[in-house]
């Protein structure tokens, strides 16, 4: 295992431009479960994939804003891992640093991640489903209770209902941040990809992106996927434990 440390290490030494793609499997360490482990919580009865739609959302919107309050309320309460840390430090190691995340938790920025582009929304922020009008994420604070069914706000602007402002089943990524990630897959020397079982679409096509045009595609997840097969290189570990070990053998010479 050391060694594979060593050449990847060596990689992104020599890498100008690197990006990092991130799924759910990069906060599990926080204490946020991936979509696999959320199946056997609280909500073990509903797959997040019939929670998580407009219609899901149109048919019942206490019961969907309430899983979502409840959801948001769990991740303010955790903090970035290791993980999130190591990657954040790679700002100053490398001279050009993307991370594209598929989460919704706001832990890359709060690690202190300078370019991060969020393909899935964020759970901090609420707008409206008919204009898109923002709702102050204090307002929604304020409603989080515990319950499982919680009225979704109107809003002020239009009376329209007020969702979670993350991109459901079936809905368009946000055109810039995606404009962005795919820009950053594409000329990236090294691309990492933590966390993520790589099956939701199109995000999970960025990797296949940076290796066409290139890049070395590195992996970093316990269990394989569907990419193993033909990554670069494969590091069978968790995020807080392989991505410090990594920056360990890149920080400049006096600082670690
Ligand atoms: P996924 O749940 O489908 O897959 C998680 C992957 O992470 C798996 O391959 C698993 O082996 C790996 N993994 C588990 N623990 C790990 C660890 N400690 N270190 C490294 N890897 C680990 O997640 P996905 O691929 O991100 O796709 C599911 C969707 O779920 C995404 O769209 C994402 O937006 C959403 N989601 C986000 C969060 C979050 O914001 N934290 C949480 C759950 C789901």
């Amino acid at each position: 295992m050391e060694e594979i440390f060593d050449t990847i290490a060596d990689e992104i030494s020599r890498a100008r431009s690197v990006a990092v793609f991130t799924g759910a499997g990069m906060s599990q360490e926080s204490g946020i479960p991936t979509f696999r482990d959320a199946q056997t919580g609280l909500w073990a009865r509903f797959r997040p994939e019939d929670l998580a739609t407009l219609a899901a959302f149109l048919d019942d919107p206490p019961r969907v804003f309430a899983w979502y309050l409840q959801r948001l309320m769990s991740i303010r309460g955790v903090v970035p891992n290791d993980g999130h840390a190591a990657i954040a430090s790679l700002d100053e190691i490398v001279e050009s640093v993307d991370v594209i995340t598929q989460n919704i938790d706001g832990l890359h920025a709060r690690a202190g991640s300078a370019s991060v582009f969020e393909l899935h929304g964020s759970i901090e922020r609420f707008r409206c489903v008919a204009s898109g009008h923002a709702f102050p994420l204090d307002a929604v604070l304020e409603l989080a209770d515990g319950s499982d069914h919680v009225e979704p706000p109107a809003c002020p602007a239009c009376g329209a209902l007020i969702r979670p402002g993350v991109v459901w089943f079936g809905e368009m990524l946000p055109e810039e941040a995606v404009a962005a990630s795919w820009e950053s897959a594409a000329k990236c020397d090294v691309m990492l990809v933590v966390g993520t079982a790589a099956q939701v679409f199109p995000a999970a096509e960025l990797p296949s992106v940076a290796a066409a045009a290139g890049a070395t595609i590195i992996e970093i997840n316990p269990e394989p996927t569907r990419l193993s097969d033909w990554v670069g290189y494969r590091v069978p570990a968790t995020a807080a434990m392989a991505l410090p070990r990594l920056i360990d053998r890149l920080a400049p010479a006096g600082s670690s």
